[in-house]
């Protein structure tokens, strides 16, 4: 029996999505070259039993993002609620689209955590756009599930999860349909700190505890030498090479999990790399624009 909630990935890439501005690495002139080489902001679309449309974390490519979230691509879904995980500008730049000048939608309801939703509320943009009734923004409250819109079909839960909190707090999403869990996870300091905030030994337990089926996680780096000459304390996010280590291969047990929000230096961005295959041999995967999952 199908449940009539479809989750799709609509981007995979970190903040500043691929090409990067002002990056002339290879990747990102690559991705200047051909178009289907381009990775869009991490965002998620979910399509309710009863027809309607959500996103999570709005980007700059949202464009692009409603219209593949469509069967053939070509057809223009308009969500009717979004939910947002934290206030880095790769998860909210999107969010003018929906004022005046742009799309110009009445009463969209916009999920935050309470300090997230007293930043959007008093900031002059989003502020303005809450006074013309193009958004509405709901405070909603850790660990407590809540239907974005009345017989959806599904159930969403913010998670609090240590991260740079110079702006408002952090979020992990639960998506919880009639058959299936997901955790999206696109943003964490460290799974250390994360760990420890949950009193879990490691990540099997963690995600065990939330009862998930399916883990989007935070796979920005794959390893610091990326990044030469940065102190690796100062870089807010697990690489995959860690978060590999610390799982090892696969059990038949285990959620399936996959990796996303990968920045532009990350190897794994290459279909043919090393890197990729380290992941799928221990039975991970890489998130891919399009994937679809029936929650
Ligand atoms: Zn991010
Ligand atoms: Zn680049
Ligand atoms: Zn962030």
């Amino acid at each position: 029996m199908t449940s009539g909630v479809i989750v799709t990935i609509l981007g995979t890439a970190q903040d500043g999505g691929i090409p990067q501005a002002g990056c002339s690495c290879n990747r990102c002139k690559d991705a200047h070259n051909d178009l289907k080489m381009r990775k869009f902001p991490v965002s998620l679309g979910i399509q309710g039993n009863d027809g309607s449309k959500h996103i999570i974390e709005v980007t700059k490519n949202l464009s692009e993002q409603l219209m593949f979230w469509t069967p053939e691509h070509n057809d223009i879904f308009i969500p009717e609620t979004v939910s947002v995980t934290h206030l880095h500008l790769g998860h909210i730049e999107g969010m003018g689209q929906f004022g005046k000048p742009v799309m110009g939608l009445k009463d969209l309801d916009v999920y935050l955590t309470q300090s997230n939703k007293d930043i959007i509320d008093n900031r002059s943009d989003t502020k303005l756009m809450i006074e013309e009734g193009n958004i509405i923004t709901h405070s909603v409250e850790f660990g407590k599930s809540f239907e974005p819109k009345e017989g959806c079909g599904f159930s969403l839960e913010f998670i609090p999860i240590p991260h740079r909190s110079e702006l408002g707090d952090t979020a992990g999403i639960l998506i919880k349909g009639k058959k299936r869990k997901i955790l999206f996870l696109p943003d964490q300091d460290s799974w250390n700190e994360t760990l420890n905030y949950y009193s879990k030994k490691n990540i099997r337990e963690f995600l065990k505890m939330l009862e998930i089926d399916e883990a989007f996680v935070d796979g920005t780096f794959w390893s610091m030498d990326e990044l030469p000459g940065r102190d690796i304390k100062k870089i807010p996010h697990p690489t995959i090479e860690e978060t590999i280590e610390r799982l090892g291969a696969k059990r038949n047990e285990d959620p399936n999990i996959s990796f996303l929000h990968l920045n532009h230096s990350n190897p794994v961005n290459d279909i043919d790399s090393a890197q990729r295959k380290i992941i799928e041999n221990n039975g991970w995967k890489i998130s891919k624009r399009g994937d679809e999952f029936e929650i």
